[in-house]
């Protein structure tokens, strides 16, 4: 049974979610490009490239067009974020580095993006996964730290895992997104999603995230939805923290992942139900 305050919305949300007006997140955008790593190289002067590298990581490799400190504790962050990724979904680590460009000016980044990638020059942030190497670009401003969490954990999940399904790779940004204190807790997505249900404009539907596989098609929503699907799984039980974690084990040496709503169906017959009381609970507590 759904929670008494949600459960006279939900016979009907199937039916009008069909009419929530779609919009891309202003932050993010995962390509996988053809462009080789030595053709980026090759040309990265041409297209206004930060070419000076302020900082070298163990993973990390940092390279800016603006003076920046060298121990800046937002790559510490970035540092520890990695070693809450591999630790929490249990996976190896990776010895591949990733480059993280920073501009100092909006307009030079997008400058940049519409010479490389035109889809991307108005975001803030992005990451790119050629043959050879894991970049993400920035630039600087009041939105940074969330932003490269963002971006940065793709590239680290990237890093060892080939195949992660597009609503998942989300998901996961957008848990690890969060400062690190909130662990996991993305309050702007609960607000949304229990204000959506509320309204009968929203009910969880696994098995229609997995049919994504456009980023442009990716809703506010399916954000939303796609990181409270993680927030569970990670942190229900271990039961459901190795349904997870097996999925991904699955994208690193098949090359592809296995449908996490058919194994919830087995494992958790009322995972929707579960989910939705989930947000319950998270909506309460804040
Ligand atoms: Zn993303």
């Amino acid at each position: 049974m759904l929670p008494a305050e949600f459960r006279n919305n939900s016979a009907s949300s199937y039916c009008r979610k069909s009419a929530l007006k779609r919009w891309l997140s202003a932050s993010c955008l995962l390509l996988v490009v053809t462009v080789t790593g030595c053709q980026l190289l090759n040309t990265s002067r041409n297209l206004g490239l930060p070419n000076q590298i302020i900082a070298e990581r163990d993973y990390l490799v940092i390279h800016s067009d603006f003076r920046l400190p060298r121990k800046h504790r937002l790559f510490d962050e970035l540092e520890r974020l990695r070693d809450d990724l591999y630790r929490d979904l249990q996976l190896p680590t990776s010895d591949e580095s990733v480059q993280l460009y920073l501009f100092a000016e909006p307009g030079d980044l997008r400058r940049y993006a519409g010479k490389v990638v035109p889809e991307l020059r108005d975001r803030r942030a992005f990451f790119i996964k050629t043959d050879t190497r894991l970049q993400v670009f920035a630039h600087w401003g009041d939105k940074l730290a969330e932003d490269l969490r963002h971006e940065t954990c793709h590239a680290f999940l990237h890093a060892v895992v080939a195949d992660v399904p597009l609503w998942l790779d989300e998901g996961i940004a957008e848990y690890y997104e969060v400062e690190e204190h909130e662990q996991g807790l993305n309050r702007p997505h609960v607000f949304l999603l229990a204000n959506a249900f509320r309204k009968g404009t929203w009910i969880p539907n696994l098995a229609r995230l997995e049919m994504l596989t456009e980023p442009e098609n990716v809703t506010q929503n399916d954000y939303a939805e796609s990181w409270l699907w993680v927030h569970f799984l990670l942190q229900h039980d271990e039961m459901s923290r190795d349904l997870l974690r097996n999925s991904l084990v699955d994208g690193r040496f098949q090359g592809s992942s296995r449908s996490l709503s058919k194994e919830l169906e087995t494992k958790f017959p009322d995972a929707q139900l579960m989910l939705v009381e989930h947000l319950k609970q998270l909506s309460e507590g804040m």
